[in-house]
This record gives C-alpha cells, sequence and structure tokens, in this order.
C-alpha cells in the first residue's frame, strides 16, 4: 500500500491557473507563488457580483488521537461533489508545524483524497503561520518595549497575559523568565510560550472579515492589566496597525487543488481547543462565492469544532449552513465502546454497537439543537470487516440516522458519490438553524446551558478563581461574547477517559480569559495544552529530504 506523501507525490499537480479559471478567479485577483500555489486577492470578495454557494460542514465524533478523517472525507466529498456535476470548491485550515513534527502529523488528507502540494502545505506553505507569529511578537517586543520605557500604562508585569508564539511542539518555553541582565536589557519577568495556532492572532485572522476589521479586532487584544486592575489593549500600544501591515498579504486566501483537480482553499488554522478550530472566514467566503457548493471542516469532534463552529464562527460572521456531515470510524466507535487503542484493528461487533451512542449524540445535537440537515459518513478503513460496516450502517438505518459508506480514502471521489448524492438532497431542504445558547445572560449562564445541551453534564462547578475573573470580565463589558470551550477533544465531558455518551458527570470550569480581539471568552476546563511538546519518538525522526530536494516521511 503506497503512503500519503507517495500518493501525492506520483499525481502531477495541474498548474495552478488552470485550477483558478476552474474555479473562476479573474487572473487579476490571483498572485502566484510557484506555479502550484496561488493567493487570492480578497477585494475579489468585494469587487464582484456573486450568489453564495450551499455550505457544508464537516465534523465527526469524539476521535482518537489518530484522527477520524474528517480532512480525508472533506476532500473526498468535494471531489465526489465535482463528479457527480455540482461545482465544489474546498475549505481547509493549514497545518501546524506542532502536530507535523509530533505525533499527529499533517493535515492534508489522506489516502486518494489530499490536496497538493503537501509537503508545501504541511512545511511552511505560502508563510502565513510566519506573518501570524510575527504579528504576536510585535505585539509582545511593544508591550516590553513600553515597559522599558517608562510604563505610561502603569502596566503590572505580574497581570501580563500576552505571550510570544512561535510555531513548534516546544514544551522548554512553556514558562520562563525573560528580561534578564540588568537595567539596559529589559524588565525581568515571569512569562512563557504558546503554539502559534494557540494564538489569539491566529483566531482573529481567522474571524476577520476584511483588513479594517482585521485591524480592529487587533487593537481590541487585551494584554494585561494595569495596578489598578483596568485592561491594557494594543490599541493603547499603538500595535495594530503595523501588526495589520504584516498580515495584508497572509489575510489572502491559498488557493490548491486535490489530487483530482478540485480547487482548495487552504487558510488560517487555529487549535480546535483553546480558539475556534476554524479556516479563515476569508476562505469559507471565498469558497462560497466561487463554488455552488463550499466544503469545510471543523476541527476535533462535533462537540468542540462544530460547536464552535456554528456557535461562535456562524453567529460571528453570519454564515448559515445547509448541511453537516459526522464522520464516523469503526475504530473510534469500538473504542468508544470499550476496546483499548491498541486493538482497534479486531473485529469487536458488540463493542461497536456499545460505541454507537456517541455517534447518536452529536448527530443528535446537530439536529435537534441547531436544527441542521445531517448525514453520518463512516469512514471505511482498511482494517474494518464488512460485518462492522454493515452493523454500523444498519443501526443507524434501524434508528432514524442518515448515514452513507464512505471510501474516498481508498478509491478518491468516486468512493464517495454515494455521500455526495446526500449532501445535494439534503442542502435542498430549508432549515431553522439555532444556537446552542443566546448571548445574552451571565458568563456562567451560557457555559452551563452549552454544557448541558451539548454535552449533557448535569451542571457546571467554578472554580473561586473563575467566579472572580468571570465577575471582573463582566465587570468590564464583556459578558455578552459567545463562549469558547477549551476542553479535551476525546470525551464529551471534561475528563478524556469518559467516552461513549457519558451522563451523570459534573465538568469544573477552572478559570476563564478574554480573547476581546477575537470575540469570545475562553472557558478552560481541565488542563488545555497552548503549547505541546515532542515526545520519545516524534514524527520529525522519519522526515527527511534528499539531495534533489525530494522529501518523506511527511503523513
Ligand atoms: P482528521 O481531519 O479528522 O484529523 P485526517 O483526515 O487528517 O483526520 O486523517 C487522519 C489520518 O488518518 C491521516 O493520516 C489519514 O491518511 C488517515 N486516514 C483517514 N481516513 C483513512 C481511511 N479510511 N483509511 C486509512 N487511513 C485513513
Ligand atoms: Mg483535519
Amino acid at each position: 500500500m503506497l503512503t500519503d506523501i507517495e500518493i501525492a507525490q506520483a499525481t502531477k499537480a495541474r498548474p495552478i491557473t488552470e485550477i483558478a479559471d476552474v474555479a473562476g478567479v479573474p487572473r487579476e485577483y490571483l498572485e502566484l507563488y510557484g506555479n502550484t500555489k496561488a493567493k487570492v486577492d480578497y477585494n475579489l470578495l468585494r469587487d464582484s457580483q456573486h450568489e453564495d454557494g450551499k455550505l457544508v460542514l464537516v465534523t465527526a465524533i469524539n476521535p482518537t488521537p489518530a484522527g477520524e478523517g474528517k480532512t480525508t472525507t472533506t476532500v473526498g466529498l468535494a471531489d465526489a461533489m465535482n463528479l457527480i456535476g455540482k461545482k465544489t470548491v474546498v475549505a481547509l485550515r493549514e497545518p501546524s508545524l506542532g502536530p507535523v513534527f509530533g505525533i499527529k502529523g499533517g493535515a492534508a488528507g489522506g489516502g486518494y483524497a489530499q490536496v497538493i502540494p503537501m509537503e508545501d502545505i504541511n512545511l511552511h506553505f505560502t508563510g502565513d503561520f510566519h506573518a501570524i507569529g510575527a504579528a504576536n511578537n510585535l505585539l509582545a517586543a511593544l508591550l516590553d518595549a513600553h515597559i522599558h520605557n517608562g510604563n505610561e500604562l502603569d502596566i503590572d508585569t505580574r497581570r501580563i497575559t500576552w505571550k510570544r508564539v512561535v510555531d513548534m511542539n516546544d514544551r522548554q518555553l512553556r514558562h520562563v523568565v525573560d528580561g534578564l541582565g540588568g537595567k539596559a536589557n529589559g524588565v525581568p519577568r515571569e512569562d512563557g510560550f504558546d503554539i502559534t495556532v494557540a494564538s489569539e492572532v491566529m483566531a482573529i485572522f481567522c474571524l476577520a472579515t476584511s483588513i479594517t476589521d482585521l485591524k480592529e479586532r487587533l487593537g481590541r487584544i487585551v494584554v494585561g492589566y494595569s495596578h489598578a486592575g483596568e485592561p491594557v489593549t494594543a490599541h493603547q500600544l499603538h500595535a495594530e496597525g503595523a501588526m495589520a501591515a504584516l498580515l495584508k498579504d497572509a489575510l489572502k486566501p491559498n488557493l490548491v487543488q486535490t489530487l483530482e483537480g478540485t480547487p482548495a482553499f487552504i487558510h488560517g488554522g487555529p487549535f480546535a481547543n483553546i480558539a475556534h478550530g476554524c479556516n479563515s472566514i476569508m476562505a469559507t467566503r471565498m469558497a462560497m462565492a466561487l463554488g455552488d457548493y463550499c466544503i469545510t471542516e471543523a476541527g476535533f469532534g462535533a462537540d468542540l469544532g462544530a460547536e464552535k463552529f456554528l456557535d461562535i464562527k456562524c453567529r460571528l460572521t453570519g454564515l448559515k449552513p445547509d448541511a453537516v456531515v459526522v464522520v464516523a470510524t469503526v475504530r473510534a466507535l469500538k473504542n468508544h465502546g470499550g476496546v483499548p487503542k491498541d486493538q482497534l484493528n479486531d473485529e469487536n461487533l458488540e463493542a461497536l454497537e456499545a460505541g454507537l451512542p456517541n455517534l447518536l449524540q452529536h448527530v443528535e445535537n446537530i439536529t435537534k439543537v441547531y436544527k441542521l440537515p445531517c448525514v453520518v459518513a463512516i469512514n471505511a478503513f482498511p482494517t474494518d470487516t464488512k460485518a462492522e460496516l454493515d452493523l454500523v450502517e444498519a443501526k443507524c438505518k434501524e434508528l432514524g440516522v442518515n448515514v452513507a459508506l464512505s471510501e474516498v480514502w481508498a478509491q478518491g471521489g468516486k468512493g464517495g458519490t454515494a455521500l455526495a448524492e446526500e449532501v445535494v438532497r439534503l442542502c435542498e431542504q430549508p432549515n431553522d438553524f439555532s444556537f446552542s445558547y443566546e448571548l445574552e445572560g451571565g458568563i456562567a449562564d451560557k457555559i452551563r446551558t452549552l454544557a448541558k445541551r451539548i454535552y449533557r453534564a448535569d451542571d457546571v462547578d467554578f472554580t473561586a478563581a473563575a467566579k472572580k475573573e468571570i465577575a471582573e470580565l463582566e465587570r468590564l463589558g464583556f459578558a455578552d461574547m459567545p463562549v469558547c470551550m477549551a476542553k479535551t477533544q476525546y470525551s464529551f465531558s471534561d475528563d478524556a477517559s469518559l467516552l461513549g455518551a457519558p451522563r451523570g458527570f459534573r465538568m469544573t470550569v477552572r478559570n476563564v480569559k478574554v480573547s476581546a480581539g477575537a470575540g469570545f471568552i475562553v472557558a478552560l476546563t481541565g488542563s488545555i495544552m497552548t503549547m505541546p511538546g515532542l515526545g520519545k519518538r516524534p514524527a520529525a525522526f522519519n522526515i527527511d529530504v534528499d539531495e534533489t530536494g525530494k522529501i518523506t516521511g511527511l503523513f
């Protein structure tokens, strides 16, 4: 069997100008980055008269650490849509170097459902993440220079919330003391780094609807507090103009292609735990403007990714989805049914059935809470047995759940035509899209409503620190923002070991923080990593490049 990178390298990419023609991007809006990548000027959205295509979200059940194939399904479904004659454009997140060199690997799909050039997409790409890191770190430099040069804003160095970032899994940087070396070398303080994809600049970048909106959001970033307890913003540090200048090209969506020549925008990539986990609104809008259908993905399972896509991204930008695909795998269902991760290759019909409640709860959330049409895509793995695939399909049908087998990993678009037909059908249905909570009411109320309706928690406990911070944020006027839950992706609960569809549990919110520029309150449950580390045998060990410049070992 060929690896992902072997399949990708065996496919000759078409010139990106041809893909732009397929998508309908006029040449004057196309900025070439080599022969197979281009950025598309956002002014296309302002200048062109267009009707928006249908918006299809791909999400999943609670995943295993390897991922359940959302990106693979997104890409394969788009290829399948084009095969059945529907003009479709993909919108995906850009991979972060953290997971690429860590355990998860890249994020360009898999098997015969990939976007190319996968090496470039997984490594640097068009440099957007470096630009985002630079903008973030410019603000950090301005902040510390302000303190060094007299601290006119009376910033309390013990209450600085802004961190520097780097796009790497580097636990050594989580906690640092900087500004050492005496009077000329800054003011010593405790500090720390986050990974770029966990930064608020990344979240802002992905929610910004224009350069002006980007600048306003950057200006609203709270970097810390004064000794009097008042928030200090990026605007007060005169930072937003230069930050936006660093981001002006990055903000243009990147156009590439799938293995079958479907246009794909890959742009922005916030974490789905600490941030909202979706590609940029610019890319989604552009894919909708150019395609009759836009297929997009949200990170992790539907309790995190889809919830934030719907309650945050759609709410803040006015998008209205037309259908949702929930990806499930036999492997993850068996895991939810009690099979340990090292035995997921063995057939186990009892465990498979026992794991179904996880899938059903996600489907119920999409159809009953968000009131959106939904289909389950069973992402078939080579290790699945026919009896297992038949069982999932039969059980779903028995329970009235729409289901389609997806074989896009093995076959590309032609393995996804049944799913594509169903998606087209669902998009014709009117829907009463609703949010899972309203913006009015206190921060704690919103968290409770969300936890009860989506996770089915009995209730939420707030630590003393969280209560104090909520009161403070409400006093400062941040009460009406949506909440961005930082939670484990493995469980509906805040305990990664509670698989399936747990009941009778309570959640604990440890603390909350405001991402005033992004426009949401982050609620932290459990211990959420904003700077991952590398393990003993990271994926980096297998990655290499030969004398001709050919890369191996990416997946
Ligand atoms: P997600 O987007 O949900 O995290 P991906 O689509 O990135 O998941 O897939 C994760 C990994 O699993 C990739 O390496 C991909 O090649 C592999 N994969 C996905 N679907 C299949 C499948 N049907 N059979 C085998 N491997 C698969
Ligand atoms: Mg993915």
